[in-house]
Order: C-alpha cells, then structure tokens, then sequence
C-alpha cells in the first residue's frame, strides 16, 4: 500500500489486513472516502462513496480485512499506512466472546460480562467500541458500561453511565446515546470520591442484573465495561470491586503484564484475564488535550454534534425552588467524628450548599429523584442512587436576588428540583 497525490486529495491503496492511521491537526478537518473495497473505524464499516469528515484532533485508524482504497483530504499532522495492527487478536477475543453468547443463548444462560481494563492511551475506549460493534453487527445486543469519568464516552465527564446499543457506532460520531442510564459522580477522577464511585458501579451493576432477568437480547448481549486509566492503589481496589459487583466473567487487560499478574491473583479462578498487546497506532493524549476533549463532551451535550443539532436555553432559577448539594462532606479526622459516624458515612455525606457566586460556570446534575420525597436519611439515600435525567451550567449567580442564570438543554421550567454540583467546570464560549 501506499500513497498518491491525487485531485482534491491523497489517495492510498491498502492491502488486506493493514490500516490507514491518521491525526486530524487543531483547527483543521480531514475528509475520508473509501474508493473501493472494504475499511471499517473500530469496528464500523464505511460507506462506498461517501465522505467522512473528522474534526480537529481527531485520532483514526481505518482498517480493511480484505484491501481498499482511500481517498484523505485536508490537513493531516500525519497519515501512514501500518501492517502492524493487534487486529487479528482483538477478533479472536471478539469470536470468544461470540462463542459464550451462542453458548448462553442455547443453555439458557447469561451472556459475557467483559471488563477492559490498563493504565491511560492504551486504547481501552477503541477496543470497547470494536467489540460492541462486532456483536452489534452480528445482531447481539450488548451493553456498554462507561465507568472512564474522566473521559466519558457516553455522557458528560463526571458521570458513569450504561447505553444498551443497538447499532453500530457512527463513524464519525459514536455510539448514538438515545437513553443512557446516567449517575452523577461529580468530578474526574475516582480518587475523589472512591466510595462515591464503587457504590455507583454497585448501583450500575444492579440495574444491569435487573435489566438482564426481563430483557433476554441484554442478557444474552452481556456487557463491556470500560474503565479508567487509575490501576494502582485505590484505583486497583476499585477494579477488582467492579469485577466482582458485574460477576465479570472475562477481563481484558491492555499493555500491562503487572496488572494481569496482579489480577490473575485476585481474581477467583473461573474468571479468564487475557492480555492484549495495545495496537501502535494508539496516540498518547497531553493534559490539556483530555481537557479540551471533556470541554467538548459538554458542549456536544449542549449544542449537539459539531455544535449544529441543539440550541440551549438560558433562563434564571430562583434559589428557593431548587435544593442544590454536594456528595461527601469534607473528611475529618477519625477522633472527631460523632459517634457511631465512619468515614464512609461522610464520603457518601449530602451536603446541602447555598448558591454563592463561586458556583458560576460548575455543571450541575438535576436528579431525576422525585421532589416530594421527604427529608432525612432516606431521601438523601434516595438521591445518591437515582440517576440524572440532565445537566445544566451555572452561568451567573445574583446573590442579592436570589436567583442564578443557567443554561440547560431545554427551556424553563427545569424538569426537577434536586440539583447536584460537579467540580467540573464549564465555560461557554459560544
Ligand atoms: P484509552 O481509552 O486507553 O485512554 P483510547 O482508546 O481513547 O485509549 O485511544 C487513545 C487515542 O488513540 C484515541 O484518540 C483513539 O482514537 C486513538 N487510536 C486508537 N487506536 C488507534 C489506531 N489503531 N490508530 C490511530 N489512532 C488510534
Ligand atoms: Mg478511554
């Protein structure tokens, strides 16, 4: 394979099982079209003659099975042709997978629950939407479970969610989030608040369960559950807490042996951990690059795909008709707690906050908990565990008036009154 200038673009010619990788430079788009032949994007096939455009920033790899031959115009940081791709082993996990769901369906059993596991740019986000592609593609109907709240790929940051997919991934935008099941953590990474995030794994893990005992295509699917990049300490801990709350049966460990050893030991036996070499092409993210990815998860919420789909409302909410908290009161020493009060009790602590002006630019969650649910500590159980049906950003806060400015997906009135405060920021430049 290689390249060739042509009109309006290069052209390359791809032999079977290579892929065409390519970076998208800032401020620049790329178009794609496949010529002839076939290519998929992780998993999604493309269209013959039609043209694919990828945004700034954007890291592709398009990878034929049998040959193909692309055209790519605009500006790429680079663009190369690899023979080097794990492809053939991420097929052969995705046909083991395959073999327990055909296995379930005929023994009456529950399909694969897969965890994806390895340290940040390994490509776990890649492989979990090749995989659900490949079984969405031969009619299965799997769950994915974003756990990553740093880098979410269902909703916005701070967030841990559930999609049920149905169809592949577009290629250019995903998975289409139609409903998600939603929770709100509230910031970006677990350490924050680890209590929060392993009871709301718990939570995910339940509701999946439930959805598995009525919905025989979901249980038959199983799951893919991604997970952050945090592998040590208390990130560790929390993996192997996920594992045992979804009874995962197969976990997919990326690029580190350390951690499968550290797994095949904590693990009970009858779980199968797999190591997966990551594929070349994976590009290393930089810091500010992950924030600008999670500035544009919030803006794509607000103003849809490229900014074109949505149109936000702003409009004024008074203090007096929403309850604002926050999860988990500041730790305090062991000695100084009430008695019979642990720590945990605090980690997962609803602390009612009054709107000052440094709530401006945090996102907030609006509960989907009903609003006439009585106070006390089974309200406040309620509201940890009750999913999120939206989010809003504080825009401006009047403390002399009462009221704050925000902006929200839909217009006045809001759809609920408990809100929930994120340390996410978000600062709208439209
Ligand atoms: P992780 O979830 O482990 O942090 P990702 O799956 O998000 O890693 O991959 C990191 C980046 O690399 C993403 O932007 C993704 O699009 C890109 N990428 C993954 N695989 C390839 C590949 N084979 N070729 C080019 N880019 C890739
Ligand atoms: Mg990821």
């Amino acid at each position: 394979g290689g390249a060739a200038g042509s009109a309006g673009g290069s052209r390359f010619d791809l032999d079977k099982e290579t892929e065409l990788r390519f970076e998208v430079e800032a401020g620049e788009r790329v178009q794609l079209e496949l010529l002839s032949g076939h290519g998929e994007v992780f998993g999604s096939e493309l269209n013959r003659n039609k043209k694919y455009t990828f945004g700034p920033g954007s890291k592709i790899a398009v990878f034929t099975w049998q040959g193909c031959s692309l055209s790519l115009s605009g500006k790429t940081e680079v663009a190369y042709v690899s023979k080097d791709t794990p492809m053939l082993l991420y097929l052969n996990t995705h046909a083991a997978l395959e073999q327990m769901r055909r296995q379930a369906e005929r023994d009456n059993e529950r399909g694969p629950r897969v965890m994806v596991v390895g340290p940040t740019d390994v490509g776990k986000t890649t492989l979990c939407r090749l995989l659900l592609n490949y079984a969405v593609r031969l009619g299965r109907r799997p769950t994915l479970v974003e756990l990553d709240v740093g880098q979410s790929s269902v909703s916005v940051p701070g967030t841990m969610s559930a999609l049920y997919i149905e169809r592949p991934a577009d290629v250019e935008e995903g998975f289409s989030v139609q409903a998600p099941l939603v929770f709100h953590f509230g910031s970006t990474t677990p350490g924050t608040n680890i209590k929060l995030y392993n009871k709301l794994t718990s939570c995910l893990a339940e509701v999946f369960s439930q959805r598995c005992e009525v919905n025989r295509k979901a249980s038959v699917g199983g799951c893919i559950i991604n997970t952050c990049g945090w592998v040590k300490g208390s990130g560790y801990q929390a993996l192997v807490h996920c594992a045992s709350a979804f009874q995962v049966d197969v976990v997919l460990v990326l690029d580190q042996e350390r951690l499968y050893n550290e797994l095949k030991r904590d693990l009970p036996h009858f779980v199968r951990v797999v190591l997966l070499p990551k594929s070349g092409g994976v590009v290393e993210r930089s810091k500010d690059c992950r924030r600008e990815t999670r500035d544009d998860k919030i803006r794509e919420y607000f103003y849809g795909f490229r900014g074109s789909s949505f149109y936000p409302h702003a409009f004024d909410v008074r203090f007096s008709d929403v309850r604002i908290y926050k999860i988990g009161a500041p730790s305090i020493p062991d000695s100084c707690l009430p008695l019979g009060m642990s720590q945990d009790d605090t980690q997962l602590k609803l602390v009612p906050v009054s709107p000052g002006r440094d709530l401006t630019h945090h996102v907030l969650s609006v509960s989907c908990v009903e609003d006439d649910i009585e106070g006390g500590e089974s309200r406040s159980r309620g509201i940890l565990e009750s999913p999120v049906c939206g989010f809003i950003v504080v825009t401006a806060v009047d403390t002399q008036a009462q009221v704050m400015t925000v902006l929200a997906p839909a217009p006045r009135p809001l759809p609920r009154h408990t809100l929930l405060i994120m340390d996410i920021r978000f600062i709208d430049l439209k």
